[in-house]
């Protein structure tokens, strides 16, 4: 009751202003527009992004967690923030099992002994010395697997052919990676040997094979496990339609031997109104080892720093400050968005709004948006910048805001998704042919115009987008 005189002298101001009724509307100023599509014209033709990615697969190339490459790979960061002229650069410590890859090898022993192109998935327990030899049972499903009677798969490599469809917003991934990450995981639990699977990848006709994580989180409880490329796992099902018994032979020498301190980097432009309320974009520094990590996820880290870099070379900062996040093995687990969502969650109403880049470098043809509704004509306003270079928008979708922040999304950070075209995605991804060469300069310009517009405008916002601590449960974020 004492604050009474108060509100009412409040609302009598804001009735006054004319601005009682819109007070909790978030609206982009009109200058900040402009400057956001100068920002979005002057992107489509800047070759900083290019640059960072071709250095960064260059001087670093392949760089999984934990690797020697590791260490390199943060300099590099570091070294590369600075040059850009960010304002502010650090690192936050994060913390994983260290699983090593040193050697892998297959081949059927029986019926028509050859060798096949396979390659160990990431938390893979070793073979035993001298290799595992054992006969293969297939399914062709995962839920056929589930439902399997333990006693058919006791001992044996268990094989699933899921074969992976290609489509523009890559969606058949989310089948192609339970087989990797649940079925080695049921398998082990019915008692299975090892664990093959064709690989989660759309390249019908290239003998080369798509490595990624598995489920298995408890060592103790992980078996030998790989992909085969496509070719080989057509070969196996070939030699198994025959109906005589086929033993495969699998020596991988491969395992975790301990634990790695890695670390998140991040650069900043410093906001001059509301340095402590950021948006956060970024991409994920570790790759898998077989490419060097071009479009998962140099491309990510290549369009968020070149995206803060251009807003960095405004006359002016903006009103709240850019984080770019460079996240530490995103690979075996998500373990650098898990440990910075677990370090900044009682932070997450200063995120303004977040998102982050690893789909590759297709152009980004799709918004959408899990903010408050009083910030949804402010995404509205995002989207008219956005659609003279492809994007639409769907208002009914989710943000989930990609990798990693949907660890800070799932705490409640108002977050976007920038659906980026995926059709040849899942082509490379994972494999040697990550390089590079995959990457067309234009396409990947596009994608930091759209970060770059958007980041600028959510800094400059007159009001925020509604994070708060859990906030977007209802979306499914978070637990
Ligand atoms: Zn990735």
């Amino acid at each position: 009751m004492r604050h009474l005189p108060l509100t009412l002298l409040a609302a009598s101001l804001m009735l006054a202003t004319g601005i009682a009724s819109a007070a909790s509307i978030t609206t982009i100023p009109a200058a900040a527009v402009k400057t956001a599509e100068q920002l979005r014209n002057k992107a489509m033709h800047d070759d900083t992004g290019y640059r960072v990615v071709a250095s960064l697969t260059t001087e670093v190339g392949p760089r999984m967690a934990g690797s020697d490459a590791d260490p390199r790979a943060r300099a590099w960061a570091i070294a590369k923030f600075k040059a850009l002229g960010y304002d502010k650069v650090y690192t936050e410590a994060v913390t994983y099992p260290l699983w090593v890859r040193r050697s892998e090898h297959g081949a059927i022993v029986a019926p028509f002994p050859q060798s096949l192109v396979l390659t160990a998935l990431g938390y893979s327990a070793g073979t035993p010395k001298g290799g595992l030899t054992a006969q293969v049972v297939k399914f062709d499903s995962l839920a056929a697997l589930k439902a399997a009677d333990p006693a058919s798969v006791k001992g044996r490599i268990v094989y699933i052919g899921y074969r992976m469809q290609r489509h523009k917003d890559g969606h058949d991934y989310g089948m192609g990676s339970a087989v990797r990450t649940a079925g080695p995981v049921i398998a082990a639990s019915k008692g299975a040997a090892g664990y093959l699977l064709r690989s989660a990848g759309t390249d019908a006709n290239e003998r080369i094979a798509h490595t990624g994580v598995t489920g298995f989180t408890d060592p103790a409880k992980a078996i030998p496990a790989a992909a085969l490329s496509n070719p080989d796992a057509d070969q196996l099902e070939r030699v198994l339609a025959y109906g005589k018994p086929v033993v495969v032979k699998l020596d991988l020498d491969c395992g975790i031997v301990g634990e790695y301190t890695g670390a998140n980097v991040i650069g900043e432009i410093t906001g001059k109104k509301y340095p402590d309320q950021v948006v956060a974009i970024g991409g994920h520094l570790d790759s898998w080892d077989p490419g060097t990590g071009a479009i998962d996820d140099g491309a990510g880290v290549a369009i968020a720093m070149a995206a803060g870099k251009l807003i960095h070379d405004l006359p002016q900062r903006p009103d709240r400050t850019i984080r770019v996040i460079a996240f530490a093995n995103e690979e075996m687990g998500l373990w650098g968005g898990k440990a910075y969502a677990e370090k900044h969650a009682a932070d997450v109403g200063n995120f303004q709004l977040g998102t982050e880049s690893d789909f590759g470098s297709g152009p980004v043809w799709r918004m959408s948006a899990s903010v408050k509704p009083e910030a949804r004509d402010a995404i509205g306003q995002i989207a008219k910048v956005l659609a003279p270079i492809g994007v639409a928008y769907d208002a009914k979708l989710p943000g989930g805001g990609g990798s990693d922040l949907s660890q800070m999304h799932g705490k409640g950070m108002a977050a976007l998704s920038l659906t980026q075209d995926g059709t040849d995605y899942f082509d490379w991804h994972h494999t040697s042919n990550d390089t590079l060469d995959k990457i067309d300069p234009q396409q990947l310009a596009q994608n930091i115009a759209v970060y770059a517009a958007f980041s600028y405008m959510a800094a400059q916002a007159d009001g925020d987008f509604g994070s708060a601590p859990g906030a977007f449960a209802k979306d499914g974020a978070g637990e």
